[in-house]
């Protein structure tokens, strides 16, 4: 309930503060995918550039010229990093918000060249983000999923025979969230300009790391602008760029690409109404957090902190290749690590890594593991090794954890081959929630 009267400021700044002390403690490295911290000072920072503009709307970029500045700044310094210093692009309030952008946008541009197709059709890998799903669901595009090989990059030969009259695009991720493995997207790039459809990049999660990791001298496979093919890039500025939440880029290679993202209402009894996002009202405050980040930061400080997160990175998968039992998926292609397991109840260790004090991102599809790692973990890698060993010991011990816990939940929930079923149970969890 709104209070009758108005209750002092001390008082509710001191509240918010305790509901929070129960959360998931991302501060102190025990969160490997919600929120990328780097260190107390940055976050203050941040703090005080979202305080600045937290009332600021860039609904209307004539009235806060200072936010569409920024959001330039912004879209031209990624098109920099990105190999596109012409790039042009919007700020969105994150991946999905992007990616809706971008997938609203081809189907509008398809609408437009090719009009005669009824049912778009998005090719994908079998990887690629849900957003895309939510995208295609919300627009009424039938996603095309194309399966990945053993290194869990899609087949492009797979993907060249799934395109075909009413593809409206193609997507590849550089890296793809679970695995951390970049898609060949240069050989999607090829299959996009012969087929002469455009190709989405989703460096959601990848976009503020590979660059740097390639500058520190790591194997990265072309994945940018550089691809002759690459259309459009999603790059996530709340991830590996440290800003604050709500904040995320989509790039175009042109202005012409671009212009299908664009709406436009013309007879609201309000005015004439143009947007180019899904938002109506956008929030200046992770705006200007983002650019104050990218301004303190500085490419040395993306350089040190991408340093310190490929070196754990690179001790988590060394140590986890060392545990019997464990195997790694994918390829070292970025700061994401996963694990399966043979021979024990991957999930019972997710509970018994839980009981340790650890937030685990359990996987299906095959059952894994996922840690996206930051340069907040590397203060923790030895504990995080030393507490997988003792419960990779704690469930061959005792076979039967695989049904205690919430591990015989999540293991049906993978097996179950009816997937509506699934969704059917889950929908009724989160309404519960919402009781
Ligand atoms: C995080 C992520 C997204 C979605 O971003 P949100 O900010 O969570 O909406 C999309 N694609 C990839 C690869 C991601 O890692």
């Amino acid at each position: 309930m709104i209070p009758q009267h108005g209750r002092p400021t001390d008082e509710i700044l001191e509240e918010l503060t305790k509901r929070g002390v129960d959360d998931t403690d991302w501060r102190g490295g025990r969160v490997f995918s919600l929120v990328y911290h780097a260190g107390a000072e940055h976050e203050e920072m941040l703090k005080r550039a979202h305080a600045l503009y937290a009332s600021a709307n860039l609904l209307n970029p004539l009235a806060f010229k200072s936010l569409k500045g920024l959001e330039r700044d912004l879209v031209q310094s990624a098109g920099a990093l990105f190999n596109c210093p012409g790039a042009v692009g919007t700020v969105t309030s994150g991946g999905t918000e992007s990616i809706l952008c971008a997938v609203a946008a081809y189907r509008d541009r398809a609408r437009r060249k090719k009009p005669w197709i009824r049912s778009p059709q998005l090719v994908v890998p079998r990887t690629v983000h849900p957003a895309f799903d939510k995208a295609a669901h919300y627009f009424g595009i039938e996603l095309v999923k194309v399966d990945v090989d053993a290194e869990m990059r899609v087949d492009a030969r797979k993907v060249a025979k799934a395109v075909g009259w009413r593809t409206i695009g193609i997507v590849g991720s550089a890296p793809q969230y679970p695995h951390g493995v970049i898609d060949p997207i240069a050989e999607l790039g090829e299959i996009a300009h012969k087929k002469k459809v455009p190709l989405h990049v989703d460096a959601c999660v990848g976009g503020f790391m590979l660059p740097w990791l390639e500058r520190l001298g790591r194997p990265i496979p072309p994945w940018d602008f550089r691809v002759p093919g690459v259309t459009s890039i999603s790059a996530d500025l709340h991830k590996f760029a440290y800003a604050s939440k709500g904040a995320s880029l989509l790039l175009w290679r042109s202005l012409d690409d671009m212009r299908h993202q664009i709406f436009v209402a013309t007879d609201f009894p309000g005015g004439i109404y143009a947007s180019p996002t899904m938002l109506g009202t956008r929030p200046g405050g992770p705006i200007a957090a983002a650019w104050a980040a990218f301004q303190s930061m500085g490419v040395d400080g993306y350089l040190e902190l991408a340093r310190i997160a490929v070196g754990a990175a690179d001790a988590l998968r060394a140590g986890i290749r060392d545990i019997p039992g464990l195997t790694l998926l994918g390829r070292p292609d970025a700061t994401i690590v996963s694990y399966s397991a043979a021979g024990l109840d991957i999930y019972a260790l997710a509970d018994r890594l839980e009981a340790r004090g650890w937030s685990v991102d359990r996987q299906h599809r095959p059952s894994s593991i996922h840690l996206t790692v930051t340069a907040n973990h590397a203060p923790v890698v030895e504990r995080y090794l030393a507490d997988l060993r003792a419960c990779v010991a704690e469930v061959r011990a005792n076979p039967s954890l695989a049904k205690s816990g919430s591990a015989p939940m999540y293991g049906m929930a993978a097996r179950l081959p009816v997937r509506s079923l699934v969704a059917g149970k889950v929908r009724n969890v989160i309404a519960e929630m919402y009781k």
